[in-house]
């Protein structure tokens, strides 16, 4: 797997279920800028105001953009800040994989982005396909099946009744679950 330079130009992508660490793993990546001295800026699509358990949590200053030409704006206008994080990818709108290549080749940033590849139905979720076929890098994390225990959950199995494929929430309204045990209509029963 590469390794490249902190601040190389490129588009690492971080999939992975709820609970599976995800937001950590940008975490880390952070603070591994802040030590080297690399200037880094977290953002958040706007539709995720949860406080706990997010990027904003840790970072603060993350900013919410609410289309992913703001990416493209803010990096035009910081020309000093190599690294752009991305939390949540899979609620960013259609273009974001075109906005992660052009901020990557055109204005020479390191792209992290995380996401949930998959919805609460087990299907595709946003433009997370995408992502993963764009990165140049993958850093894949994997969940503890709240069910069975296994380590390489991949699902996000929701526990509440609510039919639409944005329901943001954590431990109340989803569980991990590894491809055995995910069940998408066991909520419905
Ligand atoms: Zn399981």
């Amino acid at each position: 797997m590469p390794n490249a330079c902190l601040f190389d130009p490129g588009i690492v992508i971080v999939p992975g279920c709820m609970f599976s660490g995800k937001t950590e793993e940008l975490v880390k990546k952070a603070r591994l800028c802040g030590y080297a001295g690399i200037r880094f800026q977290t953002f958040l699509p706007a539709i995720d105001t949860r406080a706990d358990r997010s990027l904003r949590e840790v970072f603060p200053d993350t900013i919410s953009f609410s289309s992913s030409e703001e990416l493209i704006a803010f990096a035009e206008a910081n020309l000093d800040v190599p690294v752009m994080i991305v939390d949540e990818d899979q609620f960013g709108d259609e273009n974001l994989p075109e906005v992660f290549d052009i901020l990557a080749r055109k204005y020479r940033r390191r792209v992290i982005g995380a996401g949930l590849p998959l919805d609460y139905l087990g299907k595709p979720f946003g433009p997370m396909p995408k992502l993963l076929t764009m990165a140049t890098e993958l850093r894949p994390q994997y969940a503890v099946c709240f069910k069975c225990g296994r380590g390489d959950a991949t699902r996000s199995q929701r526990r509440v009744r609510f039919e639409g494929q944005v329901l943001v929430g954590s431990k109340e309204a989803y569980e991990a679950r590894c491809i055995t045990c995910f069940d998408p209509e066991e909520y419905l029963r």
